[in-house]
């Protein structure tokens, strides 16, 4: 090994998982208030309370396809009404109801004034001139009242709500059409390595396709956020140099490989020429290396991320440090994935002092985990066939069948 390479590991400081995120956390901040368009919202955070505009629904209106009536009418079945007129949805009815009449209503249509009640058509003989109500009908049912949904001032929404598609509905419901929310960040993904070429190319000897680039933008993309890819950098200084020069566009920069302390790793030494870049190592199994620090740029320091090459160690590092910093980025206030215990179908061993996470199949309804398989860091299937991470403390030699053991459930939202 060069004399640099032993240096360089000389100043390595080591740090625990939690340590690490402590540190990346510490160093993010949430991005600025933007307006957008009300679909663009979605999975943003939202930065002002939104207060419904009138009351939701408007008027009172009909459940139900049916016959408007005064439900005194109704009390019993075998009655028979006489049909004044019909009212769509859209349209308002002509004229009021009566003591023995019925309107045909529709699903939506505003009640007409005198009626409280709708039967459902199904109820009924279907008659147009008149109709026989074969069902009594409670009072009251099937009409919708005003305000029953949302209130006039009420606020429905509020300030740090992560919108869900659930959401959009109702804003849309309150008449807004463009929503404040923290703007989505904007991440610059790199790969780093001679031996890689892109995805649409051929191998050639000696050569693998780039797998981190697709996946850590997908995962960024998974994030809620939106990823630019900067291509790949081979191993040269001046190479990174000028791809690192295109992230300044980026609200964060993410690159994988390069980071260890071999011959060809040049982030760190070409980081620090940009800006500043720390370079840890994790007490970690996958992803020992984790270099992070800030670009200086003309619109100001851009968090960078150095994730280790190996696929299993980029991804595992992504999800644990990277993730909870862009969401912090994107103002939302839980950053840390379910935490369940499972029982533990197979032995994995792994390095006592180091924390592993291991590639898991989570099974909810039996209470149980399994082991993917082989856990090595550059067999990717083990991410792609996981649904979770088995969290092994780092005190631990081996973990065994029936041990009770603390899952991170990967495929759920944060929630805490
Ligand atoms: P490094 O961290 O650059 O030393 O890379 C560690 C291992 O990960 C090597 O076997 C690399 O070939 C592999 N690797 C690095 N980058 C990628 C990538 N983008 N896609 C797939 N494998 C990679
Ligand atoms: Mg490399």
């Amino acid at each position: 090994m060069p004399a640099s390479s032993s240096a360089a590991r000389a100043a390595v400081s080591t740090l625990s998982v939690d340590e690490a995120l402590e540190r990346v956390l510490s160093r993010i901040a949430p991005l600025e208030a933007t307006e957008v368009g009300l679909l663009d919202s979605l999975g943003a955070v939202l930065t002002e309370d939104a207060s419904a505009d009138r009351d939701v629904p408007p008027f009172r209106n009909s459940a139900m396809d049916g016959y408007a009536v005064r439900g005194a009418d109704v009390q019993q079945g075998g009655v028979r009404l006489h049909v004044v007129g019909a009212v769509a949805a859209g349209s308002l009815p002509d004229r009021a109801v009566g003591q023995g009449e019925a309107m045909r209503i529709m699903t939506g249509a505003p009640m007409p004034d005198g009626a409280d009640t709708v039967v459902r058509v199904e109820d009924t003989d279907n008659g147009s001139e008149s109709v026989t109500i074969n069902v009594a009908a409670p009072l009251g049912i099937a009409v919708r009242q005003a305000g029953e949904d949302l209130r006039a001032g009420d606020v429905v929404l509020a300030r740090g709500t992560w919108l869900r598609h659930a959401d959009i509905g109702v804003l849309a419901s309150i008449g807004r059409a463009k929503v404040n929310v923290i703007r989505r960040p904007n991440v610059a993904v790199l790969s780093t390595g001679d031996e890689l070429v892109d995805v649409g190319e051929q191998p050639g000897p000696g050569q693998i396709r780039d797998a981190n680039r697709h996946a850590l933008a997908a995962a960024v993309r998974a994030s809620g956020c939106a990823a630019f890819e900067l291509g790949i950098a081979r191993d040269s200084a001046s190479d990174l140099r000028h791809a690192l020069g295109n992230a300044a566009f980026g609200d964060l920069v993410v690159t994988s490989g390069g980071v260890s302390v071999g011959d060809h790793d040049h982030v760190k030494p070409v980081v620090d020429a940009m800006g500043q870049m720390d370079f840890w190592s994790i007490a970690l199994r996958p992803g020992r290396p984790l270099a992070f620090g800030e670009l200086r740029t003309k619109r100001g320091a851009v968090p960078i991320f150095g994730l280790p090459g190996n696929p299993v160690s980029a991804l595992v590092t992504f999800e644990l440090f990277v993730r909870p910093a862009l969401l912090k980025m994107a103002g939302r206030t839980k950053l840390h994935r379910p935490r369940v215990k499972a029982r533990l179908l197979d032995r994995i061993d792994k390095p006592t002092g180091l924390r592993m996470f291991a590639r898991g199949i989570h099974d909810d309804a039996a209470g149980t985990v399994r082991s993917t398989g082989p856990q090595g860091s550059g067999i990717l299937r083990s991410m792609s066939l996981a649904n979770c991470l088995i969290d092994l403390p780092e005190a631990t030699t081996a973990a065994e069948p029936g041990d009770i053991v603390v899952v991170l459930l990967t495929d759920r939202p944060e929630d805490h």
